[in-house]
């Protein structure tokens, strides 16, 4: 049904996972995110823009160091991956010295793992137009060319185009008809998905290459900015938005069961609660602080609510104003970043010492309050 994809859009991701004291972890990696960089010629990493570099995550007891390159640089240099990963993890973890000094004295190696994605496949034409569906078969996720090229998450999009499956799959079967006629719409609705086509068409993590070929360090920052910091909002707040508007149309109380869901999740990861495991039940407390803040929440949620139907019902609001708007969000981010930016990082600095204790007391407050007030029926 589908060609092989061409290796320089395949790329090899090499996984270390290391076991570290979480208190050690919260010291070095809590509450931030390190950005680094270095040209392809210092070999710490693997080359810009030809798959995603590195990434350290920190998980609970562990930090898993992961970095990928993909098979081909370009049409004809095969680079030896197997001593090239080994040369790069020796770089980073002996001469960055925030890795030599802090981490590596405290980490111990459990295991190394290796697994290939795609990367890059919706920036080809002739690969983003391979056939996602045939007859009595749908393509999902990854083996739809849905990775993201910009952000290389493909989760979202395997989600996102599973939901679309499923829609598509009941009503054929309602219908009687699972020809590949019938499932075209699948197709339709997957290029009609304002955030899969904004994803998989992002261009700034690829051109990274071209700020690496030219040494331009002005590229590097312009391709970081659009691809990672607040320039995305350039290029990601129309598609953002039109999907979250076809969603609160369908269900205006939408926003406040993924409120509820992401205060669910959390909740079930302090206490290691999981769905698919035994469940452990988690204690509920007698407090009446804790009572009276589980009120103010739910009270919060219903205001939510209310405002979000209460707009809805003004229908003309929503089509004279809102439905326009989001169109030119983009241009008018554009527009207004050089304003924004400037203010956005002074509100942050002014709002540290607060935002700290405040997420702080949410921790706590997840922590102890009743489970059953982020069920979503
Ligand atoms: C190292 C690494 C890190 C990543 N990090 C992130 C990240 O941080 N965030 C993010 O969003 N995405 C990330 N991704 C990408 C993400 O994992 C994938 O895009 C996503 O899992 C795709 O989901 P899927 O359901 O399409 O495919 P998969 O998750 O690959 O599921 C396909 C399943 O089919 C099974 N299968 C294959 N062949 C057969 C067969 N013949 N019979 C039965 N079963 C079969 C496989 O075993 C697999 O379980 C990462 C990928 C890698 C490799």
């Amino acid at each position: 049904m589908r060609e092989k994809y061409p290796p320089e859009t395949i790329s090899l991701a090499d996984t270390y996972d290391y076991i570290m004291r979480k208190e050690d972890i919260d010291k070095i990696f809590g509450y931030s995110v390190k950005m680094c960089w270095g040209w392809d010629e210092q070999k710490i990493s693997p080359p810009l823009g030809y798959g995603n570099g590195l990434m350290v995550w920190p998980y609970r007891s562990s930090i898993h160091f992961m970095q990928d390159q993909c098979l081909r640089t370009d049409k004809k240099s095969v680079p030896n991956l197997g001593k090239l990963f080994d040369e790069y993890h020796h770089n980073i973890t002996s001469k960055l010295l925030w890795w030599k000094d802090l981490v590596a004295p405290r980490a111990k190696l459990r295991a190394r793992m290796w697994e290939g994605f795609e990367i890059y496949v919706g920036l080809n034409k002739k690969l983003r137009k391979m056939p996602n569906h045939t007859d009595g078969m749908i393509l999902i996720g990854d083996a739809a060319g849905l990775e993201s090229t910009e952000l290389c998450d493909g989760v979202p999009a395997a989600w996102y185009s599973a939901e679309i499956a499923a829609q598509v799959a009941i009503e054929a079967i309602k219908a009687n008809d699972v020809s590949k006629a019938f499932l075209k719409k699948y197709d339709d609705k997957v290029k009609a998905h304002s955030i899969i086509q904004w994803s998989i068409k992002g261009r700034n993590r690829y051109n990274l290459r071209i700020a690496q070929q030219e040494h331009d360090i002005k590229k590097l920052k312009k391709y970081i900015h659009q691809g990672w910091g607040l320039g995305s909002l350039t290029h990601f707040t129309t598609p953002f938005m039109k999907l979250l508007l076809a969603y609160v149309k369908e269900d205006p109380t939408i926003i406040t069961k993924w409120i509820k869901m992401y205060f669910r999740y959390y909740q079930n990861w302090l206490h290691e609660s999981y769905d698919y495991v035994k469940k452990k039940v988690i204690k509920v407390t007698a407090s009446k602080r804790v009572r009276k803040k589980e009120r103010k929440f739910l009270s919060t949620l219903r205001f939510i609510d209310l405002i979000m139907k209460s707009m809805l019902r003004i229908r003309r609001v929503l089509k004279i104003i809102i439905i326009p708007l989001s169109n030119s969000l983009n241009t008018l981010m554009r527009k207004s970043l050089p304003i924004i930016e400037p203010i956005n990082s002074a509100i942050i600095k002014l709002l540290n010492p607060i935002s700290n204790k405040l997420s702080n007391k949410m921790i706590k407050f997840v922590d102890k309050a009743n489970p059953s007030i982020f069920y979503v029926y």
